[in-house]
């Protein structure tokens, strides 16, 4: 599973549970922790990384997922062939 809850940081604060846009963390009634609900099904989108207080939601993206960005974004970028520094006066 690459989305996970850290339940030694988790606080209950709900905050995850309430912000995925995609209703992937379910929320445990009778614990009153948040649960991962559905983990293929996660965009990786970050929102409960950057909503908890806690620092508890751990991503890591996988592999699929790097190569997929690297296709739609980082081999467009123009990254210079050479650096040249500034010449000293
Ligand atoms: S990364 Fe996005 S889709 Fe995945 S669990 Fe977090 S908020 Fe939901
Ligand atoms: S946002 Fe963080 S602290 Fe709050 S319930 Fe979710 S994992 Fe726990």
């Amino acid at each position: 599973m690459a989305v996970n809850i850290n339940y030694h940081r988790c606080k209950g604060c709900k905050s995850c549970h309430n912000h995925c846009p995609a209703d992937i963390i379910g929320w445990d009634e009778e614990r009153d922790i948040p649960y991962i609900a559905y983990p293929d099904e996660c965009s990786y989108c970050g929102i409960c990384k950057m909503e908890c207080p806690e620092d508890a939601m751990e991503l890591t993206l996988p592999m699929e997922g790097w190569l997929d960005l690297h296709k739609r974004f980082i081999s467009k970028l123009s990254v210079p062939l050479e650096i040249r520094w500034p010449e000293e006066s």
